[in-house]
């Protein structure tokens, strides 16, 4: 899958990406990290999570002894929207296949979602209901009897609003 992933032409943003970012991690992970899209230093590196975000992210997993070897990260969206704008819902409906080929291949025990388009997408493909991430982060949905989505928000937003660390932090214990 992932040389399909790499050469993939479904929407219009390999026209503009330097790389496509398919994720990694354990493909025997128990809890994947699914973030909106690649950055700008994904889309150079070809690496999820790696700008300022990821540093924030890796911060946040420490917290709660997670090494990043151990989960499986990637985004709805394998290729970067032109200067981070927000994901198009076409562009959604033809990446997400890959997404859900990637959530059937690992079998996770939690699906932490990382920000609004990421939940929303979650949530509604597994028949449950989405909100605002302002409302329903660090709240866990059960999706079946081995699987958990855990809303949280991205953690870009603590890199201009520190504000914000103390709260994702809260809700990263409640992975565990
Ligand atoms: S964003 Fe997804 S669907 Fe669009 S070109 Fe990249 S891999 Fe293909």
């Amino acid at each position: 899958m992932n040389e399909e992933i790499k050469n993939c032409r479904r929407c219009d943003l390999w026209k503009t990406r330097t790389n496509v970012v398919v994720g990694e991690g354990s493909l025997s992970a128990d809890i994947m990290f699914i973030g909106e899209a690649p950055g700008y230093n994904e889309d150079k590196q070809g690496r999820p999570f790696v700008g300022k975000a990821g540093k924030i992210l890796d911060e946040l997993l420490n917290s709660v002894g997670l090494k990043r070897e151990e989960i499986y990260i990637t985004n709805i969206l394998k290729c970067r929207p032109p200067g981070n704008r927000d994901p198009l819902p076409e562009e959604i409906k033809a990446c997400t296949p890959y997404l859900d080929e990637q959530i059937e291949m690992i079998d996770p025990r939690k699906i932490c979602t990382l920000g609004n388009f990421a939940t929303d997408y979650i949530l509604t493909s597994f028949g449950l209901k989405s909100e605002n991430i302002g409302r329903i982060h660090g709240k866990i949905f059960k999706a079946s009897e081995t699987l958990d989505i855990i809303p949280l928000y991205h953690p870009a937003v603590a890199v201009y609003n520190p504000n914000m660390r103390p709260i994702l932090i809260e809700d990263f214990k409640k992975i565990l």
